[in-house]
């Protein structure tokens, strides 16, 4: 799989993302991904087999008769927690509050913490969206590469469960919602130029803008140069996921490396290198990596009310 699709294979899918979301919380087997998601038979399938042909799961077999298998998230599959992080971050800040987060524990401070999003080449613990550059040329070239469609969009009744995911995955959970905020965030930010980089028809970009304003993702302001333009800048809400579209680019660099280099490159202001995404501790600031934390998941109440049972996680 080339680095253009895997970019927006989980990202970039409601599907894949919750299954991969779900996968971190424990769950492995086909019937409670089924239980806990709500998905059709058709999309959990094709998805899980998607998944696993990319090297995200990897299947093993628990039951000899009748035969079964789980699901379980490879080497490849697990180096995708940076991006989990950094979706539990932007929850916590951003998210319903109908429902308890995880709370993570830095094993090596002991301390129940939060995380920030910093560079780990040079070791500064707060790197915002201001604090990274990218040649916008390259970057709007690397949006337009990437494949409009993979899937024809799924829909399915969801589990009550699910609901523990709507504020993040209308944002990331299709094709064209990631590009727009991918466009916008580094700064193409009219509605020509946007609709050129991201060579996407004119009624769809604006109902995803429309959306993403909606959302307070982006405002559409009015700026007067000579004429009247509407300008789509990102707000709090939107700069907040850069470290999740990040984190996820520096995955797709890490398994699915493309010939000639990653197409975009991001430079960390403050040391004028490349940006190493790294989260950091934020009770004690030191590096946090995926041996030294934990989530701890609340038990999750409404699932029994869903009687989808209580396999422990
Ligand atoms: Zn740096
Ligand atoms: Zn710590």
């Amino acid at each position: 799989m080339g680095a253009t699709q895997a970019v927006l294979m989980i990202l970039g899918d409601r599907a894949n993302l919750l299954i991969v979301r779900e996968s971190f919380r424990g769950t492995r087997r086909y019937q409670e991904f089924k239980a806990r998601l709500g998905m059709s038979d058709a999309v959990l399938a094709s998805r899980l087999r998607d998944l696993v042909e990319m090297g995200v799961f990897r299947t093993v077999q628990y039951s000899q008769r009748p035969p079964r298998s789980e699901y379980r998230l490879t080497e490849c599959g697990a180096d995708f927690w940076p991006v989990a992080v950094g979706i539990w971050m932007w929850e916590r800040c951003w998210g319903h509050r109908a429902y308890r987060l995880p709370t993570m524990t830095h094993l090596a401070c002991g301390q129940q913490t939060a995380a920030t999003f910093g560079c780990g080449g040079c070791a500064t613990t707060t790197v915002t969206s201001r604090g990274i550059e990218v040649d916008v040329a390259e970057a709007a070239d690397y949006v337009a590469q990437v494949p409009s469609r993979r899937y024809r969009r799924a829909s399915w009744r969801s589990a009550e469960s699910i609901d523990l995911y709507s504020e993040i995955d209308p944002l990331l959970g299709d094709r064209w919602t990631v590009a727009t905020v991918a466009a916008a965030m580094i700064g193409v930010d009219r509605f020509a130029d946007l609709q050129r980089a991201l060579d996407i028809s004119p009624p769809l970009l604006s109902k995803r803008l429309v959306e993403l304003v909606n959302r307070g993702v982006l405002d559409k302001v009015i700026v007067v140069d000579g004429g009247h333009h509407h300008r789509y800048r990102m707000r709090p809400k939107g700069l907040d996921l850069m470290p999740i579209m990040v984190a996820n680019q520096a995955w797709t660099n890490r398994w699915f490396p493309r010939d000639g280099g990653p197409l975009v490159k991001i430079i960390h202001s403050g040391c004028r290198h490349e940006l190493v995404p790294a989260w950091f501790c934020a009770e004690c600031g030191k590096e946090l990596g995926r041996s030294t934390m934990s989530f701890d998941f609340p038990t999750p109440a409404l699932s029994s009310r869903a009687g989808s049972g209580s396999h422990s996680a």
